[in-house]
């Protein structure tokens, strides 16, 4: 009988793919099921890029490029830190990867010894905590709590760091909360950071462009100059330009890491995808009107989603100030002897009553390391946001 190797104990697919497959399983039977699961645009990625894609391929751009990207990408890269957080990288500071995903991935498995110690503020993105525990290291989960803006405070991170601390990972704008670090916020952590010098930085800024206010965008390495031999910023394609199936990531780091990274790449995937490659080149350096259109339509999406759910009875939602998620408070609800008289006793009961019975897909909060909040996607359009919501206020009706 087959049994899995030990590192990949405590370690699963994530919950919010099973709730995917459980949505999915409901259409394949008929139903039509609302997805506000998944974390991704719903905009197909612009002409322009895609364009560059089929030419990659009519130019027979399809062999192995170099291990971690072209020269030709990492020059868009360069020219895309410049333009828009005003860093200068070498070529050899660069580096690409099938995602953002990947890319972490590589950070952990190049920097990581058995034991050491990553400061996770919570709610997080689920695949921190088990990528970290896949490369041997250890999350210290901070719990960031609403009223203090799902933000780490100074202090919460002084207090979280030991000797065996090697990272800080910071996620802004967030995928739950939508929560942005300022450039304050960051100062701040900044502070606490310049006595702590064998912690570094890593900044995972892949929702960068998906922001609804006019305020600069911040990130570690521009805010705290001096820091920035200790800060990896993370990036990518996906979310900013629609192309989640594309799979580019990229990272800024000192080219000792890089070249660490590349190690790891080197003896997993390679290269990442030729074509996609030459497609990234195109979407940094194209024209970015899509970029901020999609931002528009966003936004709209958000004031309507958060507005429904707040006329929902016991749940109450805040405006994210980014990426594309309500994080939905469900807490007075699940305090209702009624709703806990019918079985739901927590945000996982409330969501799977919400997939069974409303035929809409959320994500619990206990995903994201925060019980008691559910997490929906506004990546839908506008019309199945209103339908989606009016079905899970009708479901939340007949529970009281
Ligand atoms: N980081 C965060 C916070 C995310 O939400 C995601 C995707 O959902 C990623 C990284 C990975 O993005 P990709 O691998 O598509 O570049």
């Amino acid at each position: 009988e087959f049994s899995a190797a030990t590192k990949l104990d405590g370690i699963g697919v994530s919950e919010i793919i099973r709730i995917g497959a459980q949505a999915r399983a409901l259409v394949a039977k008929g139903h039509d099921v609302i997805m506000l699961n998944a974390g991704e645009p719903d905009f197909p990625t612009p002409d322009n890029i895609k364009l560059a894609g089929i030419n990659a391929i009519l130019t027979n751009q399809t062999r192995y490029t170099a291990l971690d990207g072209t020269l030709a990408l990492k020059a868009a890269i360069r020219r895309k830190f410049l333009r828009e957080n005003g860093l200068d990288f070498a070529d050899d500071e660069i580096s690409v990867g099938a995602g953002a995903k990947q890319v972490l991935f590589n950070i952990l498995m190049a920097t990581l010894n058995p034991g050491d110690e990553v400061i996770v503020p919570l709610p997080c993105w689920t695949s921190y905590l088990d990528m970290i525990k896949l490369a041997g290291g250890v999350p210290v989960c901070v719990s960031c709590p609403e009223d203090a803006g799902f933000r780490l405070s100074a202090d919460a991170l002084r207090a979280a760091i030991t000797e065996r601390t090697r990272w800080l990972l910071l996620n802004s704008p967030s995928n739950p909360t939508g929560a942005i670090y300022s450039s304050a916020h960051l100062h701040a952590l900044g502070a606490v950071l310049r006595d702590a010098c064998r912690v570094g930085v890593i900044a995972d800024d892949i929702y960068e462009h998906v922001r609804y206010s006019d305020v600069p965008f911040a990130t570690m390495a521009a805010v705290c100059p001096d820091l920035r031999p200790r800060v990896v910023i993370v990036n990518g394609v996906s979310k900013a330009y629609s192309m989640t199936g594309w799979r580019i990531g990229y990272v800024a780091a000192p080219a000792q890491m890089i070249a660490a990274m590349a190690v790891v790449q080197s003896q997993c995937s390679s290269n990442p995808c030729s074509i996609s490659q030459a497609a990234a080149i195109e979407a940094l350096d194209g024209p970015q009107d899509s970029v901020r259109a999609h931002c528009r339509d966003f936004q709209q999406r958000r004031d309507m989603i958060v507005d429904l759910l707040n006329s929902i009875p016991d749940i109450r939602c805040t405006l994210p100030d980014g990426a594309f998620y309500a994080f939905a408070d469900v807490r007075t609800l699940l305090a209702r002897p009624s709703v806990i008289g019918q079985g739901i006793t927590d945000d996982m009961a409330l969501c799977q009553f919400f997939l069974n019975e409303c035929h809409v897909a959320v994500v619990p909060g206990s995903c994201f390391g925060a019980p008691g909040y559910m997490r929906l996607s506004y990546a839908s359009s506008e019309s199945m946001i209103a339908l989606s919501l009016a079905r899970m206020k009708a479901g939340v009706e007949r529970l009281l």
